[in-house]
């Protein structure tokens, strides 16, 4: 049997580190951009870039947050750019258990870059937008590919939610929970 195919919108942005100023106007926009309710305030720790930094060797690399992951990794990268190493896990993407970039100051909850979307969708990702240094740019680009589901968003924040305070917890605090609400 043939396995079903679909059009997919493969969305790129393409960082150019030579030309990031460190302004971090990006990680601004994101953050006011995913606050409840949209634009209602920013706060950097909450984005889903962010701009690691080295002002006295004007080196400035926007990350992008990827993937939740459970565990952390065995192996580690070390990065040696114009002499200097960087920490191992400074370009990372993952929101990963030893560290707390990438993850909801408040709550832990995994951050994850979701190319801003929203409805109607945006020209452009806002980062990109506010980028006066042209450092970043947009890209699509349509593939065909075997249908696959993916996890939503909320999905992979209760993922995260089962693996810090495990399933029974989760499960007791819901029926206490949805108990109280229906007082
Ligand atoms: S807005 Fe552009 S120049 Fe400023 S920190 Fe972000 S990527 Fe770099
Ligand atoms: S594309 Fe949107 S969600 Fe992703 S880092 Fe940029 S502003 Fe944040």
């Amino acid at each position: 049997m043939n396995a079903q195919k679909k059009k997919k919108t493969i969305k790129t942005i393409k960082i150019d580190v030579e030309k990031c100023n460190g302004c971090r106007a990006c990680e601004v926009i994101c953050s006011a951009f995913h606050s409840s309710p949209k634009y209602s305030s920013n706060n950097p720790a909450k984005a889903r870039i962010h701009v690691i930094c080295d002002a006295v060797r004007n080196i400035y690399v926007p990350v992008y947050a990827g993937e939740y992951t459970a565990a952390e990794c065995m192996g580690r990268d070390k990065y040696v750019i114009d002499g200097k190493e960087y920490d191992e896990c400074a370009f990372c993407r993952a929101s990963c258990p030893s560290r707390d970039r990438f993850k909801e100051p408040d709550t832990g909850l995994p951050l994850k870059c979701d190319m801003c979307e929203s409805d109607p969708d945006l020209k452009e990702p806002w980062c990109v937008q506010w980028c006066l240094a042209d450092a970043l740019t947009y890209e699509e680009r349509e593939v065909e590919e075997e249908e696959e589901e993916r996890p939503e968003e909320l999905e992979v924040g209760l993922e995260a939610l089962i693996d810090k305070y495990g399933l029974d917890n989760i499960v007791e605090t819901l029926a206490r929970l949805s108990e109280a609400k229906e007082e």
